[in-house]
């Protein structure tokens, strides 16, 4: 039975999806405006762990994540380049594509972009025009808040602070600020659409509402996102959606810690981001962001500091160096019973960490134990061919849902295993000097010998 911490109830509940074996999940994607940052993949990194992990439980997950291509941020950002939107966003939708590739993260089935879905949005600011929740004030249409009486079970924002009548126009504003929104903003020039309810553009909000009702119906299962996205943004998609539809928006909100930095939360504003471009260019994994990201519970907030990097990196080594280690057990002894009995406790505490709110440490713990055991076996040389694969399997088993272990890495070209042959050949010889020749060229090629007494093992770094 899987359990999550839905924000809305501020409780663990069990996970029951609207269609047995379905799951809609609607993830908030980037505002193209600019590089993702890492803090930015925190989330990311969290709802890439939850889909796949739901895959791992056999749901097959209908996952959609918009791109925000249009707002404030990215319209100053085209206009200050004197380029047109699409031409500004596209770049940064390119750029947000080989950051997630780089970090393993699947690709939603749906990536839909605000702009192309503004008909959707104005048939629902014209549902809420009819039913009474917006209304026009200067050419734009706004929510009004004080309609939708259950405004604020999100958040739990102090309603004492509505402030009737009072708007916002801005995409962005801070939690003291419980202000009729902006659906729609009237423009006469820049960025505009002619639609049925006049000249202008969508605000925020309501592209979300659109987009995930569009794709996954008017309710639908889990929808995610960094804390920082609770108030204004979820409790505005909730209102819209819920007054538009009169039925539940959504029955599972989970929502992630923010990454700090100095215990400040990494943010654009602050200054204190670093891209996945800056961290490359200082010669780091991808895939070590990737499990520092992972390995920390996402309701606990994670300082950045590049000593857990670091120490990520060695984390992600030792899985690969285990994981290749596999493949040179020769005894053909069969059948250890404790091996098995190990692959199987590790497999309980996977599940049982991931079916709890995504308990990670829990189920990493299980896998560090049976690595534990299991390299005693590889080093003494008792660890037999079946078993080794048996490991094999599982960690392929258990990779599906934390994408960190190369496994192409494990694979040697024929002439490489050539060169390992003739140079045991060589050994046997006693012509040590062509035997350190071989190992110097195949060092060269990032190949690492290493002579046991059960033979010659070879790791790739
Ligand atoms: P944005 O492009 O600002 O809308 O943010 C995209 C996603 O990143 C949202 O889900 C945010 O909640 C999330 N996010 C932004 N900053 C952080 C952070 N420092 N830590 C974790 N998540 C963040
Ligand atoms: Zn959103």
């Amino acid at each position: 039975m899987m359990r999550f911490y839905n924000t809305l109830t501020k409780k663990k509940e069990e996970f029951r999806p609207i269609k047995e074996g379905v799951v809609g999940l609607y993830t908030c994607g980037p505002t193209v405006y600019d590089l993702a940052h890492i803090g930015n993949f925190r989330a990311y990194v969290f709802e890439d762990l939850l889909h796949r992990y739901l895959e791992y439980r056999r749901f097959k997950v209908i996952r959609v994540m918009n791109i925000t291509d249009v707002d404030d941020k990215t319209i100053r950002g085209s206009q200050k380049e004197g380029v047109s939107l699409r031409e500004f966003t596209d770049r940064y939708i390119s750029a947000f594509l080989e950051d997630m590739e780089k970090l393993r993260l699947k690709k939603p089935d749906y990536l839909p972009r605000a702009t192309e879905h503004i008909q959707e949005m104005v048939s629902l600011i014209k549902v809420l025009l009819q039913k009474g929740y917006a209304y026009r004030r200067d050419g734009s249409i706004y929510f009004s808040i004080s309609k939708f009486t259950s405004y604020g079970a999100l958040s739990g924002i102090d309603l004492s602070e509505i402030k009737p009548g009072v708007r916002v126009d801005v995409d962005e504003y801070e939690k003291e600020d419980v202000r009729d929104f902006a659906l729609w903003k009237e423009a006469k020039e820049g960025v505009y659409w002619d639609t049925e309810i006049g000249r202008g553009r969508p605000g925020w909000h309501i592209e979300c509402s659109a987009m995930s009702m569009k794709y996954l119906g008017e309710t639908f299962d889990i929808h995610t996102g960094g804390i920082d996205n609770i108030f204004p943004h979820h409790e505005n998609e909730i209102a819209q959606s819920e007054a538009a539809t009169g039925k539940k928006f959504v029955n599972y909100w989970l929502h992630c810690a923010h990454l700090l930095v100095n215990n400040e939360k990494m943010s654009k504003s602050k200054g204190n981001f670093y891209t996945l471009r800056d961290i490359l260019n200082k010669g780091y994994n991808p895939v070590a962001i990737r499990y520092l990201l992972l390995s920390t519970h996402y309701r606990d907030p994670l300082n950045f500091t590049e000593k857990s990097l670091i120490q990520a990196e060695n984390t992600i080594k030792n899985y690969n160096a285990f994981y290749q280690a596999l493949d040179f057990c020769k005894t053909d002894k069969t059948d250890n019973r404790s091996v098995k009995d190990e692959i199987e406790k590790a497999r309980e505490l996977f599940i049982k960490g991931l079916d709890d709110d995504l308990n990670i440490s829990l189920a990493l713990s299980g896998i560090f134990n049976l690595m534990r055991t299991v390299n005693i076996s590889i080093a003494d040389g008792s660890l037999g061919i079946k078993d080794a694969s048996e490991v094999k399997r599982f960690l392929e088993e258990v990779d599906g849902v934390m994408a960190v272990i190369d496994r192409e890495k494990a694979e040697l070209t024929e002439e490489e295993k050539g060169m390992i042959k003739e140079r045991e050949q060589a050994r046997k010889n006693r012509d040590f000097k062509r035997a350190d020749e071989i190992r110097e060229a195949l060092k060269n090629k990032g190949i690492v010998l290493e002579d046991t007494s059960y033979g010659t093992r070879w790791k790739k770094d």
